[in-house]
């Protein structure tokens, strides 16, 4: 096939995986006692377990998975800890907290590149995507509404294509 021919065929949404490796949970940590320096704070412990399990698990994590997940290496972390390490960790910009269609937040660490989600309405799968077409479409709508962009948020909702294939 020729390469144009390949190209053409190529879908503009590129699904986002990202698998958490120890080294790289490593880096996020000394992120983190440096930010906390900067704020005349101290890493503790505690913050310490809480904000490893964090930078290591996988993404988006409710406060009370956070919490069982801390448990099993560290059973003295209580839960009003996590709130707050998760709280610090927002303030150190090193958190993105995501409100999608329920009550409860969920976290996931503040890498780049920027990324959106889907989010299937019946098996609660969170699958992060690119899409250069619609950044650009965003950026487009700002200009033409004379807005500078700050942040920007989609999320789209729906089945994915597991719970499609299997009536429920
Ligand atoms: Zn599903
Ligand atoms: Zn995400």
């Amino acid at each position: 096939m020729p390469r144009w021919a390949a190209t053409s065929e190529e879908t503009p949404v590129r699904t986002v995986v990202k698998r958490p490796s120890e080294a790289k949970a490593e880096r996020w940590l000394a992120l983190f006692h440096e930010r906390l320096r900067e704020r005349g704070l101290k890493s503790t412990g505690q913050r310490d377990d809480i904000a490893r399990v964090f930078f290591e698990t996988r993404r988006h994590i409710s406060a009370e998975e956070l919490y069982a997940e801390v448990k099993k290496i560290n059973p003295h972390v209580g839960y009003a800890t996590i709130y707050r390490t998760l709280r610090l960790l927002k303030e150190c910009e090193l958190l993105h907290e995501r409100h999608f269609d329920e009550t409860q937040a969920r976290y996931e660490v503040a890498d780049e590149p920027h990324h959106d989600h889907f989010i299937c309405e019946r098996c609660g799968k969170i699958i992060e995507f690119e899409n250069r077409d619609l950044e650009r479409t965003q950026r487009q709508v700002a200009r033409e509404l004379g807005a500078t962009l700050s942040r920007r948020r989609v999320e789209l909702y729906g089945l994915c294509s597991d719970c499609k294939r299997s009536p429920q």
